[in-house]
């Protein structure tokens, strides 16, 4: 991926982040499964866990579902994981400033 791509991924995320809601919860659900986030409309909710592993991700893939909502989960998490390698430190750093925000 050019690094023109990657800062586009970026912003569109980015906007993506600045239309939702961002809720950090100890354990979000889907019905009664605990689940590492989810987006439902306008609503993204990030597991809240100390060690912050793989936050950025998460964040990644909530993202992709609220601006592809009709990509399948096998695709939201492929192009997810891609991202997560073409972003930059100061990428990763942009998105979890979103983290502190809320
Ligand atoms: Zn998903």
């Amino acid at each position: 991926m050019r690094v023109k791509t990657a800062q586009k991924w970026f912003e569109k995320i980015c906007s993506a982040l600045n239309d939702c809601e961002l809720k950090l919860q100890k354990i979000p659900r889907v019905g009664t499964k605990p689940v590492g986030g989810h987006c439902d409309g306008t609503v993204i909710a990030i597991r809240n866990r100390p060690d912050k592993e793989n936050i950025e991700l998460t964040l990644i893939h909530e993202a992709l579902h609220y601006l592809y909502p009709d990509w399948t989960e096998k695709k939201v998490k492929t192009k997810s994981k891609y991202l997560l390698t073409e972003f930059t430190t100061n990428h990763l750093k942009g998105l979890r400033a979103y983290l502190r925000r809320q």
